[in-house]
């Protein structure tokens, strides 16, 4: 009876996301997250990773960089069309993995793979599906996800009834998972002779050669639309100078070319984690706290005192930034920071 309670109740599948043989950062939460999971449902986690080169043989393999994780199990899977991704192999492959077992969740980064594949199993398993998810409460059968909306200004809680439950996760949205597990590893064989390949990637573009890596930055100024223009965004970097640090911006600067694509930061651009973050003129969107919240210590400078960057902020400015800058590099100069 004891034993019966005890079982584990299915699997939870993590798709680990790796790019030039190096699994993807932000893989450590989303298996934190899931192990969160697993607890409420009494689950398994199986972290799966697709691959061209069979990763058993490979010394050097992703396998290795996950191994040593506290989960259950690590499912690989080798195809030649699995050299680069496409939702066409991807979903195929899931929705393969999902029918060999008792799958209760199937979890996949909020990243341009994790909502591209996503909705297309969905569909084919015909279940629903809850994206940007960053909490979740309750237990058993009665788990409400939770994700922000409305730029983060409400907290959706959404509950699910059909199963496997399909989550994208934000970015940076829970703690790494923890180190020390001893996970088997399965080689498990989908036969993709008869997909057809309808959407392929034909490369990745790398950044501008002799741009900044933010994610090795210890002092980070970034500035927002609250800038107003291009030529107003020279005070930023006047502060990150005399700051000696690098800066960084929000999306809509950097759609607007006030600065270069790299000095993104949020979860469509770099996920940094500085000693300081220094937001100035920036909202604090969900999708740009995701990318600098894990930052030691975070000063907001916003003229709107009920700006959400306040709630992540661990000290807070109120005020006009076009004041405030010119003060912070004078005081910064005077005292000799840089
Ligand atoms: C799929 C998707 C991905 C996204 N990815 C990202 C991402 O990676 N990174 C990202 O940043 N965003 C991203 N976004 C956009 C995000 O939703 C927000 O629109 C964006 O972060 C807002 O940028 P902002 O804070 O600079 O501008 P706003 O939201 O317009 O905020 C400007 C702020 O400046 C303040 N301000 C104005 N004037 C002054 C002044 N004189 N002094 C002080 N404060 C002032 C205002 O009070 C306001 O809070 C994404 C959106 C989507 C849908």
């Amino acid at each position: 009876m004891e034993e019966e309670e005890n079982k584990m109740a299915g699997k939870i599948l993590v798709l680990i996301e790796h790019r030039e043989g190096k699994v993807l950062d932000y893989n450590w939460g989303n298996l934190g997250f899931a192990v969160t999971l697993a607890n409420k449902l009494n689950a398994e986690v199986s972290a799966v990773i697709l691959s061209a080169v069979i990763l058993a043989q490979d010394s050097a393999s992703l396998v290795q960089s996950v191994k040593s994780k506290k989960i259950n199990e690590i499912i690989t899977v080798h195809d030649p069309k699995l050299e680069k991704y496409s939702p066409d192999t991807y979903a195929y492959v899931m929705q393969n993995l999902v029918s060999q077992g008792d799958i209760q969740v199937v979890v996949a980064g909020h990243t341009s793979i994790g909502w591209d594949f996503l909705p297309k199993l969905a569909v084919r398993l015909n279940v629903g599906l809850v994206s940007e998810v960053n909490g979740v409460e309750g237990e058993g059968e009665n788990l409400i996800f939770k994700r922000q909306v409305y730029n983060g200004k409400l907290v959706e809680k959404v509950r699910v009834k059909s199963k496997p439950y399909l989550l994208t996760v934000e970015r940076g949205g829970f703690p790494d998972i923890e180190e020390g597990g001893t996970p088997q590893v399965s080689n498990v064989s989908v036969d993709l002779s008869q997909i057809e390949v309808r959407t392929k990637i034909i490369e990745y573009v790398k950044s501008e050669k002799g741009g900044v890596d933010l994610t090795k930055s210890s002092i980070i100024v970034s500035g927002g639309r609250g800038l107003g223009k291009k030529e107003n965004f020279q005070i930023v970097k006047d502060l990150a100078e005399a700051l000696g640090g690098d800066y960084a911006a929000s999306r809509p600067v950097v759609d607007n070319e006030w600065v270069e694509r790299d000095r993104q930061v949020g979860s469509s651009g770099k996920t940094v984690k500085p000693k300081l973050y220094l937001a100035c003129g920036i909202s604090g969107a969900i999708q740009h706290l995701s990318g600098m919240k894990k930052s030691d210590v975070i000063v907001a400078l916003n003229k709107d005192p009920d700006a959400p960057i306040f709630g992540v902020a661990t000290y807070g400015v109120i005020g006009d930034l076009f004041e405030v800058i010119p003060a912070l590099i004078e005081e910064a100069k005077k005292q000799g920071v840089h």
